[in-house]
C-alpha cells in the first residue's frame, strides 16, 4: 500500500530530473533525479522519510552544528548523516542518537 507513488518528489518538483550548476565551471547540467529515481514521484513512506530527514537538519542548524560536527557526535559517517537528513534512510532504522546526546 504504501508503494503507490503518490507524493510529487520534493527533489525535482515531479520532473523526474534536476538542474545543477556543475563544478567546476558553473555550468548547467541537467540530472536524473536520485531521489525519486526519475520518475518524478516518491511513495508515502519515502515522503514521511524526507519528513523525518528535514526536521533532523532543522534541528541540526538550530544546535548549529554541521555534519561532521553531528556525525562525531552520534558516531556515524556524515554522508550518513547527509543520506538520512535527504530521505534515503528509513528513519526506523536510524535512532543512533538520543534527544539529549549533545549534553
Ligand atoms: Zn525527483
Amino acid at each position: 500500500m504504501s508503494n503507490i507513488r503518490e507524493h510529487l518528489c520534493p527533489d525535482c518538483n515531479g520532473a523526474g530530473e534536476n538542474t545543477v550548476i556543475a563544478c567546476p565551471g558553473g555550468r548547467l547540467m541537467t540530472l536524473k533525479c536520485q531521489f525519486c529515481e526519475a520518475t518524478g514521484f516518491i511513495t508515502a513512506e519515502r515522503h514521511s522519510w524526507r519528513a523525518a530527514g528535514q526536521e533532523h537538519r532543522r534541528e541540526r542548524l538550530a544546535r548549529d552544528e554541521n555534519m561532521h560536527e553531528c556525525s562525531k557526535r552520534i558516531g556515524v559517517l556524515a554522508s550518513e548523516v547527509s543520506r538520512f537528513e535527504r530521505g534515503l534512510i528509513d528513519p526506523q532504522k536510524w535512532r543512533p542518537t538520543p534527544e539529549d546526546a549533545d549534553k
